[in-house]
């Protein structure tokens, strides 16, 4: 057979491109590397889709909750990762959670139903040249082709660890406290966020990072060289008391106005300061600069409100260092996922700097779906801004802060805000205003 498209990699993502595609009639080739023999070392069967970890797909709460909004707005789509996922519930309370053989066999009985679609084991180690392709071969993908993918875009454009730091919500900082300064007080714009601490505050949360529980590399992480680069901040911490003041925390040339005094009316130093910057295009989301960590979640949401100005932070997204294969998507990718240097090759699921399952299958299903418009002659029109599908893809494809992009899971932070509307009603507002405007959207899909 002939192939209008070629998709590498059975995954999440890769599952719901072929779907949205051989479901509207086009031909597809989907290349999986498990069945060979062969197998990245999270993944533990050869089924397609396979959730690699928690048996979650998180919230299923459409009307208060992010990603649960995701949900909603895939199964409009008609997503097989939703429809398999509801043949395989679990009880779980309000999350969607499954039984992830009975899913994994569900989606692949759906896909093998389609005519038009060939499920290849074979691995694929380089770029295709030509034709219309989806690489989606997720945070683990094989090494040949990630060398590839290395010289199509540029070593420094495609990362092989994470290094998450945390991202707190804007409007949750308190700025009575914190102000904004340059970085070191270089004379530049004054970009960043700085928290400032005293001595006893340094050395309590000194000692909190030393002693707070973490979670541990697996054993091939660890032995992944890529690490080095991107040392978690409790490392930092345990070389010396001090590290940490020379380093991200650094306080010097930082007068903090809310210290100024007749004698020294700019302000003072702090004895260390924490320092967050922009992380996206809408000014709701700071990450905070050099944090990345293998704190436990519960430690760091404990240990970083104790930072002044934190008190209150919310966070859009937690610290975390993981083996992850991941591109610069922000500034190699155009807004229909396609490489600027090669746009017939696509990029969908965590590949693209998405984070978790349901974001990598809804990247999928967008690549699916603007594939299907290429191919049937027709404009695509991308989700509006305003909805989860299209809040996640406008933050990959230029929306987040490319200088300091790490992968991200979906959240209200990617969405335009809501000002107007009491804090305590803005959630059921940012879904509501979603739940209305992806409706005409739908309408300018290809039909199935
Ligand atoms: C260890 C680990 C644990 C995770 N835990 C969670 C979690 O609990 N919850 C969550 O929401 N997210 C989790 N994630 C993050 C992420 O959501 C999942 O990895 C998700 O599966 C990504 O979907 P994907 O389709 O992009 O990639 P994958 O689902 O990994 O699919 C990629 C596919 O491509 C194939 N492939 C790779 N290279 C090639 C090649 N050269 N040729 C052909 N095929 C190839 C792989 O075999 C795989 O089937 C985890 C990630 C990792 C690495």
């Amino acid at each position: 057979m002939t192939y209008d498209v070629h998709i590498i990699g059975g995954g999440l993502a890769g599952s719901e491109a072929a779907w949205q595609l051989a479901r509207r009639g086009f031909r597809v080739r989907l290349s999986e590397m498990r069945g060979t023999g062969e197998r990245s070392p999270a993944h533990q069967t050869d089924g397609l889709a396979e959730m690699v970890c928690s048996n979650s797909f998180r919230s299923d709460d459409s009307d208060k909750n992010a990603v649960g909004l995701l949900h909603h707005e895939m199964r409009r789509c008609d997503s097989v990762i939703m429809a398999a996922a509801a043949k395989a519930q679990v009880p779980a309370g309000s999350a969607l959670a499954v039984d992830r053989d009975v899913f994994s066999a569900e989606v692949e009985a759906r896909l093998a139903a389609l005519p038009g679609l060939d499920i290849v084991r074979e691995r694929i180690d380089t770029l295709p040249e030509a034709g219309l392709t989806i690489v989606a071969t997720g945070p683990l993908t094989g090494a040949a082709l990630a060398g590839s993918i290395g010289k199509a875009t540029g070593a420094d454009s495609l990362a092989f660890f994470d290094a998450i730091a945390p991202i707190v919500y804007r409007e949750t900082i308190d700025m009575d406290v914190c102000w904004m300064a340059s970085r070191w007080d270089k004379g530049e714009t004054r970009d960043y966020i700085n928290c400032p601490m005293n001595k006893e505050q340094y050395l309590a949360f000194h000692a909190g990072l030393i002693s707070g529980e973490k979670t541990s590399f697996k054993e091939w992480e660890e032995n992944t060289p890529y690490f080095d680069g991107c040392m978690p901040i409790e490392v930092m911490a345990e070389r010396g008391v001090d590290t940490l003041r020379f380093g991200p925390m650094k306080p010097v040339g930082l007068d903090n106005p809310h210290w100024a005094t007749a004698e020294h009316p700019n302000g003072r130093w702090a004895h260390a300061v924490v320092q967050l910057r922009q992380d996206n295009k809408l000014g709701t989301l700071w990450n905070m600069v050099g944090f990345q960590t293998k704190l436990k979640h519960a430690e760091q949401v404990k240990l970083f409100r104790t930072i002044p100005g934190l008190e209150n932070a919310e966070f859009a997204r937690l610290g975390g260092l993981h083996r992850n294969t991941f591109l610069n998507a922000p500034i190699l990718l155009d807004r229909n996922l396609r490489l600027k240097t090669a746009p017939h090759v696509r990029f969908a699921g965590q590949i693209t700097g998405c984070e978790g399952y349901v974001e990598s299958a809804a990247v999928g299903l967008m690549a699916g779906l603007m594939t299907s418009a290429e191919l049937a002659g027709r404009t695509w029109q991308a989700p509006p801004r305003t909805t989860a599908l299209g809040a996640l893809l406008s933050h990959i494809t230029g929306d987040a802060e490319a200088e300091s992009y790490q992968p991200m899971n979906v959240n209200f932070g990617l969405f335009p805000p809501l000002h107007d509307v009491a804090k305590k009603q803005r959630k059921e507002a940012y879904t509501a205003r979603a739940k209305d405007d992806i409706a005409p959207w739908l309408e300018s899909l290809v039909p199935a």
